[in-house]
């Protein structure tokens, strides 16, 4: 793709970017046969060729960001299938960062969009704040019918409060082999933290020493998703920072993450902070040593298994794990390692609209994303649903019966764990 960026703006490194990645598009668009929102509303400004010339056209033109682009990449999931599929390589990824982060500093969101989003990175990332926030919106239950549908989107998700905590470290069950990080995430400690508990047991159980560092919490991830980028790198510093202190405390053998959103971001730290002369060699260290917890169990090794009944596994491949990180069917395999039958699921490469903050912020494209997906899932009868990521979990159990896992809840009752309460 030609471009026409002046001498002047491509001494800005961030512009120089975006323009080659720019030019790497040649427009064939095969990306759009697999673009989720392209699929749903059959518009080219809602697939990524459309996105990618409303990027280049505000950022050539230096000029403010208009309703038409904010329509355009709010509604884009960054669920990634798009560079899965390009032949060309382009990195839509950090274009859309690029193009977000224009919006963010030039376009002013009505006042009601500002108070939302704003109240959604001040909760969020808090465990706590969280936990009081989804306690609190109990009583406007009563109100639903006349919220808004943002507003009510978020009281039909409600997940279950988590009552446990983690503890800060757990010693390896035999003889240690490795010591291993665990990154325990921002909502997943409010609503998740059964799985970090399975992580952990798991980890022990393969004889790893896990610490879990009370320093560490939201690694930016949900503030990327809505494109702020100022708040993003300030969590990120602090996240890089709590990592940096424990390593000092002793070797690392890996940053396990169980939340494979949060590892998609937490993998790109060293792109993220390539210009900052504090941050740039410490994040690559922390993006170096992170792992999704298929890598690590991958690397550790299952062992024994203890599961003899045929019980029908649907593998949701999270777009972050599959687009974002590259890696595939691993957790597929490892479950049938285990000895679970895993059934494939068509369309696998579809995003079920959860995508971060998402189901939040569109929970119409959401809710139909969601329905497709759960209609392909039914259709393979499976006993149980398995994902690597808690916000897909919760987006797909608020539609359907079938009880929702992550896949780590799975490996950890199949060699010898606590069996998951959701399907005891
Ligand atoms: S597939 Fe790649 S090269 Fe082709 S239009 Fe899409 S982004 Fe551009
Ligand atoms: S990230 Fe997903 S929704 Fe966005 S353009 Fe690419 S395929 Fe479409």
């Amino acid at each position: 793709m030609q471009t026409r960026f002046s001498q002047k703006q491509l001494e800005d490194p961030k512009i120089a970017d975006a323009e080659k990645i720019l030019r790497n598009c040649v427009h064939c668009g095969f990306c759009m046969a697999t673009c989720p929102t392209y699929l749903l509303l059959g518009n080219e400004l809602d697939g990524p060729r459309g996105r990618i010339y409303l990027i280049k056209e505000m950022l050539e033109n230096d000029r403010p960001a208009t309703e038409v682009e904010v329509e355009h990449l709010d509604k884009c999931l960054t669920c990634l299938s798009c560079t899965t599929t390009c032949p060309s390589g382009v990195d839509y990824a950090h274009l859309l960062t690029h193009g977000r982060s224009h919006i963010e500093k030039t376009y002013k969101r009505p006042l009601l969009e500002r108070l939302f989003r704003g109240m959604l990175s001040m909760i969020l990332p808090y465990p706590n704040r969280f936990k009081l926030a989804a306690r609190t919106s109990g009583l406007m239950t009563p109100l639903k019918s006349f919220l808004p549908d943002k507003l009510r989107a978020i009281l039909d998700l409600k997940p279950p409060l988590s009552n446990v905590r983690a503890a800060q470290l757990t010693k390896a069950r035999g003889k240690p082999k490795y010591r291993m990080g665990l990154s325990a995430g921002c909502v997943q400690r409010a609503v998740g933290e059964h799985i970090n508990l399975a992580t952990i047991e798991f980890l022990s159980n393969h004889n790893v020493d896990v610490v879990v560092p009370p320093a560490v919490g939201c690694c930016g991830a949900l503030d990327e998703h809505m494109g702020k980028s100022k708040n993003a790198i300030m969590t990120a510093k602090r996240y890089i920072d709590g990592w940096i202190a424990e390593i000092e405390k002793g070797n690392l053998d890996a940053i396990v993450i169980n939340t494979s959103g949060c590892g998609t971001s937490i993998k790109d730290y060293g792109h993220l902070f390539r210009y900052d002369p504090d941050y740039a060699e410490k994040a690559k260290l922390v993006a170096s040593l992170a792992k999704d917890i298929s890598e690590a169990v991958s690397e550790i090794g299952i062992g024994e298994t203890q599961i003899t009944d045929k019980i029908n596994v649907a593998y949701h491949s999270a777009c972050s794990l599959n687009h974002g990180q590259k890696i595939g069917d691993l957790p597929a395999r490892l479950l049938k390692d285990a000895g679970f039958t895993v059934s494939p699921i068509k369309e696998s490469h579809i995003c079920c609209g959860s995508a971060g903050t998402y189901n939040i912020t569109q929970p119409e494209i959401a809710g139909e994303l969601r329905e497709r997906k759960i209609k392909n899932i039914e259709a393979t009868n499976a006993d149980v649903i398995a994902s690597s990521n808690l916000g897909c979990n919760i987006h797909i159990a608020s539609g359907t019966d079938i009880p929702v896992l992550h896949v780590i809840e799975l490996l950890n009752w199949a060699t010898g764990g606590k069996k998951p309460e959701a399907i005891t």
